[in-house]
């Protein structure tokens, strides 16, 4: 339904989420010749903005570019192809009809196709009192949060790329940093253990997870959980400190909610496409992290939002 938006504009394309993916079908999309609105609800480039080096995009050879430089110089290009950026909050999405509409805090916005790619978002960590000590000792970022716990101890949930990489980046500001994966191998790229089992600041606590946070105010202590034999260990901040940071990286969870029960999803939530980046649902399509993938990466995510892009200039007919 229509209704009170006869006058807007109605672009060709509108595309959800401003990370690597959406950022690239933008690109793709308006140099195909259509018109491109991409709605963003943060800051542009989604997990990587928070990412402080990524090494593995192919061309990513400018020594110290962090992953919020190469997601400006993507967003910058897109923009001088025609694409057109606005930052809002979408609540509410009608996908089923010729004129798609995503209705959001500011505005509601028309096209007629769309491209899901929202991405993911962080884990909780699961433990007890995480919420309580978010902001005052417990944080998902790295890049944004390390400098926080300058001196201080830190400890890292998780065992994948994330964890190892960003336990590795925060040796740079922690006396000490302690990652603790429920295994006793770590899941990350060999290339990437190797950086943390050189570095010195580092140690492990293998088998276990986090199963409290503690403190007063701010975070101050950790009980520790053995899973194999049940052992619960507690971690102290240093008097001398009085506190100690925890940072989550236990995966990520998809940010789909929007368009739960409109486009077919597997049981995680991740959306299900064909190779071309179709969904379920005609004319919307889905790209990067958000959708049902086995590798998750910078370079998969754009290579998704050509694929979207590539095939919605090919089937777009305007207007007669
Ligand atoms: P991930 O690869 O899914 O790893 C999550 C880690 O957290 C795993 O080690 C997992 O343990 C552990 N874990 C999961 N649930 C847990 C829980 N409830 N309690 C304790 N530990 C838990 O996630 P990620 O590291 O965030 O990476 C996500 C994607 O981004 C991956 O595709 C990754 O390759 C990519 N990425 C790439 C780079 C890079 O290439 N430089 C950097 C960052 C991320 P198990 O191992 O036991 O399952």
């Amino acid at each position: 339904m229509m209704s009170m938006e006869e006058n807007k504009k109605i672009y060709d394309v509108m595309i959800l989420g401003a990370g690597p993916a959406g950022l690239t079908a933008a690109l793709y999309a308006a140099r195909g010749g259509l018109s491109v609105l991409v709605i963003e609800k943060g800051i542009d480039g989604g997990q990587i903005a928070a990412t402080d080096k990524v090494e593995n995009y192919p061309g990513q050879v400018l020594e110290g570019e962090s992953g919020e430089s190469l997601s400006k110089r993507m967003a910058l290009q897109a923009e001088r192809f025609g694409a057109v950026k606005v930052q809002d909050v979408i609540a509410e999405a009608s996908l089923d009809q010729e004129v798609k509409e995503l209705r959001g805090q500011k505005e509601t916005y028309l096209a007629r196709y769309v491209i899901l790619a929202m991405g993911a978002s962080a884990r909780p960590i699961g433990c007890k009192g995480e919420e309580r000590f978010k902001g005052s000792g417990i944080s998902y970022c790295a890049t944004c949060d390390g400098n926080f716990f300058t001196g201080l101890d830190v400890y890292v949930a998780g065992g994948g790329d994330a964890a190892v990489e960003e336990a590795v980046f925060l040796t740079r500001f922690a006396r000490k940093v302690t990652i603790v994966h429920r295994r006793n191998q770590l899941r990350a790229a060999k290339s990437i253990q190797e950086k943390a089992f050189q570095n010195p600041k580092i140690s492990f606590l293998w088998d276990s997870v986090v199963e409290e946070a503690y403190g007063e105010g701010v975070l101050q202590g950790l009980v520790i959980r053995n899973v194999k034999t049940g052992e619960l260990t507690r971690i102290e901040a240093d008097p001398a400190d009085g506190m100690l940071g925890l940072f989550g990286f236990v995966g990520n969870i998809p940010s789909s909610a929007l368009v739960k029960g409109i486009v077919d999803m597997d049981e995680k939530g991740y959306i299900q496409t064909d190779e071309d980046m179709r969904t379920s649902l005609k004319e919307v399509y889905a790209a990067g992290d958000i959708r049902v993938k086995n590798v998750r990466q910078v370079v998969t995510a754009a290579a998704d939002g050509a694929v979207a892009a590539v095939h919605i200039s090919a089937e777009y007919q305007p207007y007669v």
